[in-house]
C-alpha cells in the first residue's frame, strides 16, 4: 500500500501542522509575534488567541435538520472544524499555513420554553436554524 492511498482514511485529530514555515523555513510567525507583543504590552488578554488565530468552520447539512427532542437530557452537537493558521513572517515570503487542525463537537443551546402540553409543547423561536420534526 502507498502512502497515498493511506491519505484521508486515517485522520486522527488534532492533526499536528507546521512549526515552521514549509516553503522557506522561516521560525518567525506574523501573528504570533503580534499577539506576543500585544500581551506582553497589555494590550490583550493573556487568555487570547493560546494557539494563533483560528478559522472556525461547522460541518453540517442545513437540509437535514437537527432532531430536537423535548425529552432529550443532552443538546445536539455539530462537529467544528478548527483550522489553527499563521503567516511567514519572511518578507519575501509571507506564506500562509496551518499549525494545527481540531476537531470539536460543539453543544447546541437549545432554548429551554416551560413545557406547555396543551398548546403542542414546546416552541421553537421563528427562525431557528436547525428545524424541528
Ligand atoms: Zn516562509
Amino acid at each position: 500500500m502507498t502512502e497515498k492511498e493511506e491519505v484521508g482514511k486515517s485522520l486522527v485529530f488534532p492533526i499536528q501542522g507546521h512549526d515552521t514555515c514549509p516553503h522557506c523555513g522561516c521560525e518567525e510567525r506574523i501573528y504570533q509575534s503580534q499577539i506576543k507583543t500585544m500581551k506582553e504590552n497589555g494590550e490583550m488578554d493573556k487568555e487570547l488567541f493560546p494557539k494563533g488565530p483560528v478559522e472556525a468552520r461547522p460541518l453540517f447539512d442545513q437540509s437535514k435538520p437537527i432532531m430536537v427532542s423535548q425529552l432529550s437530557i443532552t443538546n445536539p452537537k455539530i462537529p467544528i472544524m478548527m483550522e489553527y493558521y499563521d503567516i511567514c513572517a519572511n518578507p519575501k515570503c509571507l506564506e500562509k499555513y496551518t499549525t494545527s487542525i481540531e476537531l470539536i463537537w460543539q453543544e447546541i443551546q437549545i432554548p429551554k420554553a416551560p413545557l406547555n402540553l396543551g398548546r403542542g409543547g414546546q416552541q421553537l423561536p421563528p427562525g431557528f436554524p436547525f428545524g424541528q420534526r
